[in-house]
């Protein structure tokens, strides 16, 4: 699988690189190839940084910097960096979220929140919304994210955290998924003692929630 992820995006920088070389394609053409290119290298680059990510993670120590991180400051800087391209699909995102510290991995917890809001987005629908909910209960806090998008079958929940597994690959890859983002969540996840599990309906939406102890024991 890892192979075939790889080889795709080579091909086709190789292929079109090739037409730009022998002088085929020129003009307006070169620079349509030459994005092509710019694409698949950009798309190499990603897979790359997540499959090394993915393997730090399988490591027998895997190297985590545990110090206090505020859930709900997490939330509002996702949702920052989100806005634009939740605008860019006319969906609404919503923010819930009180003070909520847990004892975790900074990096980790920021990528957890954009792989999940990300996701509810880029599997919306225009006119849709996300709802982001943050709040510590008891000796935990629970993240919330709710979308009101495409949905995932009940043959597909069991699925989607597999490394490389898209319901819908034709999508995923035209927005530029991988198919390793909800593999690395439940990583990470697994590596604060939490949980993760999701409700869905096809057409209706889709929510993920994730557990996190507040202390790591
Ligand atoms: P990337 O690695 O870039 O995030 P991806 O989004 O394809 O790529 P995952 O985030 O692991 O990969 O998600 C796996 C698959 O699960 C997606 O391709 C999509 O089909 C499905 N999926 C994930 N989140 C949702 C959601 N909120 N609504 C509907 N389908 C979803
Ligand atoms: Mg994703």
């Amino acid at each position: 699988n890892v192979s075939h992820e790889l080889k795709t995006p080579l091909t086709s920088i190789s292929g079109y690189a090739e037409l730009i070389e022998s002088g085929m394609a020129q003009g307006e053409q070169a620079k349509t190839f030459a994005g092509e290119i710019h694409k698949s290298a950009n798309r190499l680059l990603t897979l790359i940084n997540d499959i090394i990510r993915l393997s730090q993670m399988d490591a027998p120590m895997p190297d985590l910097k545990f110090e206090p991180v505020d859930l709900a400051q997490i939330a509002t800087n996702t949702f920052e960096q989100l806005e634009m391209s939740a605008r860019k699909v006319d969906v609404t995102l919503q923010l819930d979220a009180k003070q909520a510290v847990v004892e975790a991995d900074r990096q980790m917890m920021d990528e957890l929140l954009y792989t999940l809001c990300d996701n509810a987005i880029r599997y919306n629908v225009r006119g849709g919304s996300v709802k982001l909910e943050v709040r510590p209960v008891r000796d935990k806090v629970i993240v919330c994210v709710q979308d009101t998008g495409i949905g995932i079958s009940p043959e597909n929940q069991e699925h989607v955290f597999e490394r490389f597994y898209r319901v819908d690959k034709a999508r995923s890859r035209e927005t530029g998924g991988t198919g390793l983002g909800l593999a690395i969540t439940q990583n990470v996840v697994k590596l604060h003692h939490g949980g993760i599990k999701l409700n869905s309906t096809p057409g209706e939406g889709t929510t993920f929630l994730v557990r996190i102890p507040l202390k790591y024991i």
